[in-house]
């Protein structure tokens, strides 16, 4: 996939666009959180994703992404990312990433959460809220004078903390009029290395974390990226903007993890 070569600046009014969007992928992805439970398909969820984001104005930013067939990427256990969603239900202690992308006011927002299915065991639970908190690191690092490899470091280092793989091949990007703008952001990377953070810069931060090694492959539907070890993987995404003394994050998960609350309180 290129991403292309040129870091686009955005404005603060192109900023407020791609908060639009993005704040519309937490709400879809909160829609989608409300339908999880054993059960359930992957294709079902991408249903009600593509038909929230309609109703409130976007258009699904994956759906003919590079002949993409779906609304939602759903990576189930092992996959790691760019799952192709199915008519297979869920099972009680399924962990699944769903990443959604949405196109609004010609600016795209692409954000991601890993869903627990019923009871996950303690180790995935763990693997869940780690790889959270590498995001959190990495969103940290998110500011003007600091370099991408800032931010990988940082993920890097709390996942191998943890005794987790950190994915090569995939990685994090800016964000704009394009799905995938320059640019990349690996989730690893040595601190003081690469481009400098500028203000205005739009990142999609993703760390990819294994419970096992790092290595992954492709599978045979020329999608899905599986781990090698066939050991589970987590997946999170937030779109921020590189700013002085703090990234603006513009993606939430507020609204998902409201849901996520209400549904433990039903239990
Ligand atoms: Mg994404
Ligand atoms: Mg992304």
């Amino acid at each position: 996939m290129s991403f292309g070569r040129r870091v686009h600046i955005k404005t603060d009014e192109e900023v407020e666009l791609l908060r639009e969007s993005s704040l519309l992928v937490g709400k879809t992805l909160a829609a989608v959180a409300d339908r999880i439970k054993p059960g359930v398909t992957t294709l079902e969820l991408d249903a009600v994703a593509e038909e929230f984001i309609r109703d409130h104005g976007g258009e699904p930013g994956f759906k003919g992404y590079g002949g993409f067939p779906n609304s939602l990427c759903t990576s189930v256990n092992e996959a790691v990312v760019h799952g192709i969603p199915n008519d297979k239900p869920l099972v009680d202690g399924d962990i699944v990433s769903v990443d959604c992308g949405v196109l609004k006011n010609e600016f795209y927002g692409d954000s991601a959460y890993t869903f627990a299915v019923g009871e996950i065991a303690p180790e995935v639970q763990q693997l869940l809220e780690v790889t959270k908190e590498c995001l959190q690191k990495a969103i940290e690092q998110a500011i003007v004078g600091k370099r991408i490899g800032d931010i990988g470091f940082a993920c890097q280092h709390h996942a191998e903390q943890h005794g987790y793989g950190v994915v090569r091949e995939l990685v994090g990007h800016g964000l704009g009029r394009s799905l995938h703008e320059a640019p990349e952001v690996p989730n690893y990377g040595r601190r003081g290395n690469g481009p400098r953070l500028m203000d205005g810069m739009v990142l999609a931060i993703e760390p990819m974390i294994n419970l096992g090694r790092k290595e992954v492959f492709h599978e045979e539907d020329g999608w899905t990226i599986v781990t090698a070890d066939r050991k589970v993987s987590a997946h999170f995404e937030h779109d921020i903007v590189v700013r002085k003394d703090q990234a603006d994050v513009l993606s939430s998960f507020d609204e998902i993890e409201k849901v996520l609350q209400q549904q433990k309180r039903k239990v």
